[in-house]
């Protein structure tokens, strides 16, 4: 068996780079930026002022000083022309500096008598002008690649960037496998369950970015399953659910090998998740998730997310770990890396006390995966453990 790192390892190894496509800039929030986007003006284009008053020579700007009021600067609107010796501008935030100034006196700081203006005993030291080019110049680069944030569409519009070169979307296909599941909504019979953990999966492939397609959920036949496959076609990433063990209606795998598939490994040194499997079915990458509600979900978690962040054309790194406090000990680990369903709060981590992998309310209790390396010696309160955010 093969250890979660050497699997991650392996998966990467299989993931082909996906093409860019562009698209509007209001569609761009949570696309990956393909290549970087340069900017087309500076920002500000003018030396702007930051505050309502009065733009003026500084060096003129003593307390008590008078000026005459010979103009208005306001936002998209410019005062043309160079206010002499003794005068100043109106001039309002956002609005272009005038030629020659080089402070603006916020209004706070003046009385106004018609076109005449004083200055007050104290003045904020402030110059109160925001420079051409303060915020990024023609050129900048947003550098890619990055998942584009709400701040990032922000930035994008300023730069004067309407269509965003982004990742083409990875299809993921989704197939369930069991003659005893149904889908939520439908009427089980007494030996049924509902195909649950197949829409966590879909929620979370599609919140990293992804196109999901729900093919329908194959019989423990071979057929069945070929079907399933054949319905697949043209996805870039393939992802079984079930059937992936030794037992006598596991075919997942035999099918798919049937079928072409070029495996590169077949479970992983893990708890829960061990029977997961991976490997190349004609254009396509293939992970065979174990059925088990929790395992499907946290291999999910821990396999497929950085899959499609790689697909995406992201660092291929694994889930970011964080560190925290154990509140409560734990035992001994086995020769096998275990994610603990756990609960993170401000005072640290604590493990759930039930772990059986099909305990879907102990999963959406947690907020965390608690990383307990293979081996681990126990663990008292105070001592620091890895986790994965969920
Ligand atoms: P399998 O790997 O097919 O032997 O499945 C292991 C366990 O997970 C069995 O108890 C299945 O009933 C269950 N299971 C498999 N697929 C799903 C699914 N999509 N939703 C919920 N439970 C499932
Ligand atoms: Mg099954």
């Amino acid at each position: 068996m093969i250890t979660v790192t050497q699997a991650l390892e392996a998966l990467f190894a299989l993931v082909r780079p996906l093409p860019t496509e562009t698209v509007d800039l209001r569609q761009a929030a949570g696309r990956v930026l393909a290549s970087p986007a340069v900017a087309r003006r500076d920002q500000p284009p003018f030396a702007g002022s930051a505050m309502d008053g009065y733009a003026l020579r500084n060096a003129e700007a003593t307390p008590g000083a008078r000026f005459r009021v010979v103009g208005e600067s306001a936002a998209g609107h410019r005062f043309d022309g160079t206010p002499g010796p003794g005068e100043c501008i109106r001039i309002f935030t956002g609005a272009p500096v005038p030629e020659g100034c080089d402070r603006v006196i916020i209004q706070e700081d003046v009385t106004r008598d018609g076109d005449t203006i004083t200055l007050g005993d104290t003045l904020d030291k402030g110059m109160h002008i925001r420079p051409a080019g303060a915020d990024f110049r023609i050129g900048d680069q947003l550098q890619a690649p990055r998942v584009i944030s709400p701040s990032d569409v922000a930035l994008l519009a300023a730069m004067n960037v309407p269509r965003v070169p982004v990742t083409r979307a990875p299809v993921v296909a989704l197939i369930s496998t069991g003659d005893e599941l149904v889908l939520p909504g439908e009427d089980p019979g007494p030996d049924q369950i509902i195909s649950s953990n197949t829409f966590g999966l879909e929620a979370l492939f599609r919140a990293l970015g992804a196109r999901t397609r729900l093919l329908p959920i194959a019989r423990d036949t071979r057929e069945s399953l070929f079907s399933c496959f054949e319905l697949a076609r043209g996805a870039d990433l393939i992802v079984t659910i079930g059937g992936a063990s030794v037992g006598d209606h596991d075919l997942v795998g035999r099918v798919a090998q049937e079928l072409g598939l070029d495996q590169s490994f077949y479970k992983v040194a893990m708890r829960p998740g061990k029977p997961l499997m991976a490997g190349r079915l004609g254009d396509a990458m293939m992970i065979g998730l174990p059925g088990n509600p929790v395992s499907a979900m946290v291999c999910g978690h821990v396999f497929v997310a950085p899959v499609l962040r790689a697909m995406l054309g992201l660092p291929a790194q694994p889930a970011p770990r964080q560190s925290a406090p154990l509140t409560e000990a734990l035992p001994a680990n086995g020769p096998r890396e275990h994610y603990l369903r756990a609960v993170l709060t401000p005072g640290g981590i604590a493990a759930a006390p039930r772990q059986d992998s099909s305990l879907l309310t102990v999963l959406a209790e947690a907020n965390t995966l608690l990383i307990r390396p293979a081996n681990a010696p126990a663990a008292a309160p105070g001592e620091r453990v890895d986790y994965l955010v969920l």
